[in-house]
Formats: C-alpha cells, sequence, structure tokens
C-alpha cells in the first residue's frame, strides 16, 4: 500500500467518471499526485492558523454561510449525486440537505468547545481543546457527499484545515462542495478537495508529515493498512469500515412491520451502505409466515432510473463491484427471493435474498450490493451467538414487542448502532461507529469536535 507506483504500472494522470445507470462518461478528472499533496499541505499549513484564531462567533458564522450556500445548491448537489453515484434522486436530496444539516450543527458547536476547570491544589487548573491542525478525509463511493461532509464540517468547527480525497468514482460534488465553500467565504486553502487514486493520493496524505489526522471511511483491509501506517507517526484515525449487520426478528414482532421495513434496511443505495441489514436473523417458529411476507415487500421495491422520483433502488457504483456482488450469488443454491432491475446499459443488479448456513460467504462477508441472507433462530441466546458471530461490529435491528427483550438485546448484541423496531440508525446529532472490526472512534454526535482536537491541560500556581 505505501509503493508509489512503478514505471512499468505508471499511475493515471486522470480519472473517467461515469454515470453508473447509463455508463456515459461525465467527466474526466487529474489526479492528483504526491506533489500535489504536498503543496496541498503546504496551503492549509498557512491557512489553518488564522482559522484557528479567529473569534468562534465569526468561524461559525463562516461554517453556517456555507451551509446557506449548499442550502442554494441543493438542487444541483443532488443531481450530480444522481448523475455520478447512481442514487434515486429522493435520496440524493436527503444527501445533499445531511451536509447543510452537518454544517449547521458543526457550526453550533464552535462556541460550545469549552474545556474543563478542575479543583487543584497551590493553583488552578484548567484544560484547553486544541484544533490538530489539518487532517485528512478520505472518502468512499458509497455516500460521498455526507461521508465527506461527517469529517470536514466537524474538523473545520473545531478550527483545522481539511484535505478530501474522494473515491475515484464519485469525485464531483465533492470539487463542487470546495468552490461552495470558497463562495460561501472560507479562507482560500482551509478545505481543499484532492481527487485521485487512493493507493497516491491517499497514501500520500496518510504519509505526509503535515498531516495530524486521518479519518477513513471505506474497506476494513484498506482501513487496517492505514491505521497501521499511521502508527508510524502516532497519527490520529478514525475508522468507519465495513458492517455485517443483523436484523433480528422475535416471534413475537409485529411481523407484517418487520416484513414491510426489512426491504429498505437491505436494499437502500442498492445495499452499498456499511450499516445495510445483511443477516436477516428470523425466530424459526415465524421463519416462513416472515418469508412469505418478505417477498411481496422486496417486490415492491422498484429498482429502476434514478432520476425517477418514484424509484427506490438505482444501479451499483461500478462494473467491478457488480461483479463482486454476483460472486456471492451462485447457481448452485437459487435465490429464495428475486426482485427485477433494468436490462442493458447501467450496472443493475436486482434485490436477492438468499437461505443460506451462517457459514456460507455470502453470510459471513460484505457484499456491499442488494443481498441479504435469511438465517433462522431457535431463542434469544442462540439470536445473540448469530448476531455476534463475526468480526463486525456496526449496526443492528431488534424487531419485538417485549420491552424486556428489547433492552436485554440490545445489551448484548456488540454493535455500535443498534434500532429497536426500526432500522434509523444514523442521525447526525446522535453518535456513530463500530465495535470490533467495524472502526474505531466516533463520528457525529455532541462530541464529533472533540476527535479533532487534542486536550491541553494547564496549571497555573497562584
Ligand atoms: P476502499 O478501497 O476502501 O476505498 C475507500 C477510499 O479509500 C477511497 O477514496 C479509496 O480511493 C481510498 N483508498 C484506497 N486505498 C487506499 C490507500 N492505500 N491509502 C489511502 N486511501 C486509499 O473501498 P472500495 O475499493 O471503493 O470498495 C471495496 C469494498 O469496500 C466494497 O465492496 C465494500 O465492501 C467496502 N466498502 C465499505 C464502505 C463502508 O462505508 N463501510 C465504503 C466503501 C466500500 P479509490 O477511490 O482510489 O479506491
Ligand atoms: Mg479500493
Amino acid at each position: 500500500m505505501r509503493t508509489q507506483p512503478t514505471p512499468a504500472h505508471p499511475a493515471p494522470t486522470e480519472h473517467r467518471v461515469l454515470n453508473p445507470a447509463t455508463e456515459e462518461l461525465l467527466a474526466t478528472v487529474p489526479a492528483s499526485t504526491p506533489q500535489d499533496v504536498d503543496a496541498a499541505v503546504r496551503r492549509a499549513a498557512a491557512a489553518q492558523p488564522a482559522w484557528a484564531a479567529l473569534p468562534p462567533g465569526d468561524r461559525a458564522r463562516l461554517l453556517r454561510r456555507f451551509a446557506t450556500v449548499v442550502d442554494e445548491h441543493l438542487e444541483e448537489l443532488a443531481r450530480l449525486e444522481v448523475r455520478e453515484a447512481g442514487h434515486p434522486v429522493s435520496a440524493a436530496r436527503w444527501e445533499a440537505g445531511n451536509v447543510r444539516d452537518l454544517l449547521d450543527y458543526a457550526a453550533g458547536g464552535v462556541e460550545r468547545l469549552t474545556g474543563h476547570q478542575i479543583p487543584v491544589a497551590g493553583g488552578v487548573n484548567i484544560t484547553f481543546q486544541e484544533p490538530l491542525g489539518t487532517v485528512a478525509v478520505i472518502a468512499p463511493w458509497n455516500f460521498p457527499m455526507p461521508i465527506a461532509a461527517w469529517g470536514s464540517a466537524p474538523a473545520l468547527a473545531a478550527g483545522n484545515a481539511v484535505l478530501l480525497k474522494p473515491a475515484e468514482t464519485t469525485p464531483l460534488t465533492a470539487l463542487r462542495l470546495a468552490e461552495l465553500a470558497l463562495a460561501a467565504g472560507l479562507p482560500e486553502g482551509l478545505f481543499q478537495v484532492l481527487p485521485g487514486a487512493g493507493s497516491v493520493a491517499g497514501a500520500a496524505l496518510v504519509d505526509h508529515p503535515g498531516v495530524a489526522k486521518v479519518v477513513f471511511t471505506g474497506s476494513t483491509a484498506v482501513g487496517k493498512s492505514i491505521m497501521a501506517a499511521c502508527a508510524e507517526q502516532v497519527k490520529r484515525v478514525t475508522l468507519e469500515l465495513g458492517g455485517k449487520s443483523p436484523n433480528i426478528v422475535f416471534a413475537d414482532a409485529d411481523l407484517a412491520q418487520a416484513a414491510a421495513a426489512a426491504p429498505g434496511s437491505f436494499l437502500d443505495n442498492a445495499g452499498q451502505d456499511c450499516c445495510a441489514r445483511s443477516r436477516i436473523l428470523v425466530q424459526a417458529d415465524v421463519y416462513d409466515d416472515f418469508m412469505a411476507r418478505l417477498e411481496p415487500a422486496v417486490h415492491a421495491f422498484t429498482c429502476g432510473d434514478p432520476t425517477e422520483a418514484g424509484t427506490s433502488m438505482g444501479p451499483l457504483i461500478s462494473a467491478a463491484q457488480r461483479e463482486r456482488v454476483r460472486s456471492y450469488v451462485t447457481e448452485d443454491a437459487p435465490a429464495a427471493i428475486r426482485g427485477t432491475a433494468p436490462q442493458g446499459k447501467g450496472f443493475w443488479y436486482p434485490a436477492t435474498v438468499l437461505e443460506r448456513d451462517p457459514q456460507d460467504r455470502a453470510a459471513v462477508e460484505e457484499v456491499f450490493g442488494p443481498v441479504a441472507v435469511v438465517v433462522p433462530f431457535r431463542d434469544e441466546e442462540d439470536a445473540v451467538r448469530l448476531a455476534n458471530a463475526t468480526p463486525y461490529g456496526l449496526s443492528g435491528s431488534i424487531w419485538t414487542r417485549d420491552v424486556s427483550r428489547a433492552l436485554r438485546m440490545s445489551r448484548a448484541v456488540a454493535a455500535g448502532n443498534l434500532s429497536v423496531n426500526s432500522h434509523a440508525s444514523v442521525r447526525y446529532w446522535t453518535p456513530f461507529g463500530g465495535f470490533k472490526q467495524s472502526g474505531l472512534g466516533r463520528e457525529l454526535g455532541p462530541d464529533a469536535l472533540a476527535a479533532f482536537t487534542e486536550t491541553k491541560n494547564v496549571f497555573l500556581s497562584a
């Protein structure tokens, strides 16, 4: 991962951005080189001290203005997301709105970034939350806009400069956000976007001594290599990685509601969601009943043209991702439920529900496509055992009418984000992150800014 490209395999100097619904070329974007990264780090270092020194109210006001400018361009940003990521337009509007809300929420934290006064003998003890300096945000293609903002907005609010590396496949909304930041009056150099390859631009950010922290969202494999590389400089790191989250349906649940909600939990964003509830665990007593109800619900989740308002699910991001997803759906064991998808151009893949044993590859690995595996369980103990039999621990849902069971399960399932009788797990004002190999640290929520500061303790003898 640390190696620079050899002359035999030169890094591309630009990236082709395709519309995944049509395969048409949208743009070619220059690929940042390690030299570009170095120049950007220098610009960030020049801009950051004045930003950190601004009166808190002024820094907050500039971020609120950035939020307003994003809001004024909401439809444009949403349409760009539809074109480059294939997200249904309704989802893309929510995503652009999420960027606005994150900036607003982070702006509200600037004046609240308080320290402590701690009683000591012989003087006064106070703490400060100092900015780190320059933060790198390495974003994936599955939610290009929100995930870019999850890292960038609180990092900026806490007084840092931000260098954002979007995924090669989805750089366009990030590049537009950088323009909007300047239009809103953020200083030059403070928020820069560096499109390019992860192995080149991403690795250069991770290795650069001028970058104090890396916020990475993406695959667990790359996350581990970034964590290892950060260790070299004891660089701060936040990781949001993969998941294989359970949707646990008990016999005492409202089955109609559980079945109606299940498709969205693994088909939203065509399953390219780290929180996807891709393991549906159903109590054996109601297994057949649940499957009978799930089938029409899956068919009602329409897959098609993402520009149309009624579409629930668009294409996958790329041909490579579709091949990856396909590899989990082997011919020898047919799917229990199969939706439909458009034919022809575009990286389409239909909703697929598999009945597999818990050791099957499709039940163990993160598929990152519209594929769920259903597994029966006996009792509560069995449900906990199955739910936790994974190196991941990001999200999960529990469906039951028994409040005590809901609480017992919520404590027993080892995951960072659980929902009871719901699949909602992401709000900009509640903490988000993974247990085990799903990540390290938390984003969003009331403590989001603190993750972009160092606590400094000062004792004044008096
Ligand atoms: P990935 O390689 O982990 O990419 C995530 C981001 O990291 C991209 O911006 C990527 O750049 C960058 N990157 C890649 N290698 C890097 C390196 N050595 N140093 C620094 N940055 C680096 O994910 P992917 O290849 O796009 O997707 C592969 C699989 O990962 C998916 O099928 C899915 O299972 C999982 N995934 C999970 C999430 C999640 O939210 N949990 C998100 C995305 C993917 P490039 O664009 O150049 O690759
Ligand atoms: Mg990759």
